[in-house]
């Protein structure tokens, strides 16, 4: 077992036990399809639907989808990206958006939306996703222009969103659209389930970005959504969207730290067997230095990590705080661990699809999605303010 699970005292003898169970699975259905993911060009979603197969095979969808009310084991959660993003991004990103496109939905979503969609979800039947973000609407989601009205009894959507992981994969979309203008006069948000079938919706464009993503913009025109299918009530968008991303904040973390041990190890490994200047690389002390302080900001990582995800789990009321210093440091410190591994590697880190160039492409993202670092940095500090 990884030491850092065996000897801190976050985790339960269940939680390491699934951890040592979720390494063995990623050995034996990861790490190849990982591998083939980039030397046979596969296309970014035949290899999505591939790993999504194979984590709803063994029954671990179920760990990213909350129970009624959102109770969720974030440890367990977090071992799992970590362990998944060490292997394939990819994979840590078909797991986890299951997660994140169905919480609202068990946090408040009426019965006959859960039981449709929540099972279909962690069978992998169905493929979720999270619309949030807008052109105009980024790190400032009162900026949200996409309205809904109501008509009789429905709702009518009009407007549009972009970068929306899994557009054009996705069986449905967790979706927040404007309803009305709260007194302050910022957007009041509701928050509803839109098929992908639904007339009046449809992909716009997918995004090709810097690392294998499925993304991309989608549309709403005159979309009528039965007003049964409101998640919570009207008014109650905000607070469920900012509810998601503060639960699976800290496993952005996990991902980020799991890239960052694959980097160290990538590193490890390349510094024993390179020789220059008629030693093996590992033997200058430039060299170790690299490594030490890439284990040490990996470890201090982890520590911010499962320290927010275990607070999370006891139950304190409030780990907001505790999950954005997760985020920003795990974030910062995988990209600063991922340069320094394809520094070590000199020009062959720089080789198209080795491993090392996959991570510094990959690892970029977690620094921007589910709030940018700046924006860590002010909740962080709103919060040491209020206290
Ligand atoms: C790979 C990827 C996947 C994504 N998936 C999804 C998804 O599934 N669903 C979804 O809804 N969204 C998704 N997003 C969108 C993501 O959440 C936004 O990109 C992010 O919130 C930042 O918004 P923005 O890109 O508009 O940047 P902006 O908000 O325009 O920010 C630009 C820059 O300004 C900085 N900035 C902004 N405000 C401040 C401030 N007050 N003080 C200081 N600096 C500030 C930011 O930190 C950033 O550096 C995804 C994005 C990426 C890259």
């Amino acid at each position: 077992m990884d030491a850092f699970i065996a000897e801190t005292p976050f985790f339960t003898t269940e939680q390491r036990n699934l951890s040592i169970s979720v390494a063995g699975f990623v050995g034996r259905e990861i790490e190849t399809r990982s591998v083939e993911e980039e030397q046979e060009g596969q296309e970014t979603d035949a290899s999505f639907r591939a790993y999504l197969k194979v984590l709803a095979e063994a029954d671990l969808l179920r760990y990213a989808i909350a129970a009624p009310g959102g109770r969720i084991d974030v440890r367990s959660l977090c071992l799992i990206r970590e362990a998944l993003s060490y292997a394939s991004p990819l994979a840590d990103l078909a797991f986890v958006m299951q997660g994140l496109g169905t919480y609202p939905l068990s946090l408040a979503a009426p019965e006959h939306l859960r039981d449709f969609w929540l099972a279909r979800a962690s069978q992998g039947q169905a493929i979720a996703a999270f619309a949030l973000t807008e052109e105009e609407a980024g790190s400032d989601v009162a900026g949200i222009k996409t309205t809904a009205r109501l008509e009789g009894d429905a709702y009518i959507i009009d407007g549009s969103k972009r970068f929306i992981s899994n557009a054009g994969l996705a069986d449905f979309y967790t979706v927040f659209a404007r309803t009305g203008t709260r007194e302050d006069g910022r957007a009041e948000l509701s928050a509803f389930v839109v098929g992908a079938r639904m007339p009046g919706f449809s992909v716009r464009s997918r995004t090709e970005m810097l690392a294998s993503h499925p993304i991309g913009e989608i549309e709403f025109k005159g979309c009528r959504v039965p007003a049964e299918d409101m998640i919570g009530r009207e008014g109650d968008g905000f607070r469920l969207a900012m509810q998601t991303l503060d639960t699976f904040r800290a496993s952005v973390g996990a991902a980020a730290c799991g890239m960052a041990g694959r980097a160290l190890d990538e590193a490890i490994t390349y510094a024993k067997k390179r020789r220059q200047f008629g030693r093996a690389l590992s033997e200058h002390q430039l060299i170790q230095e690299k490594l030490a302080d890439m284990m040490t900001e990996l470890d201090a990582a982890r520590l911010l990590v499962y320290r927010a995800a275990y607070l999370k789990d006891a139950g304190v009321a409030r780990v907001t705080r505790e999950a954005s210093e997760a985020k920003l440091f795990a974030t910062e410190a995988a990209w600063r661990i991922v340069d320094s591994a394809l520094q070590i590697h000199g020009g062959a880190g720089l080789v198209r699809g080795s491993r090392v160039e996959r991570l510094y492409r990959d690892v970029r993202a977690l620094r921007i999605y589910e709030g940018t670092s700046e924006i860590q940095k002010l909740v962080i500090a709103s919060q040491l303010l209020q206290e």
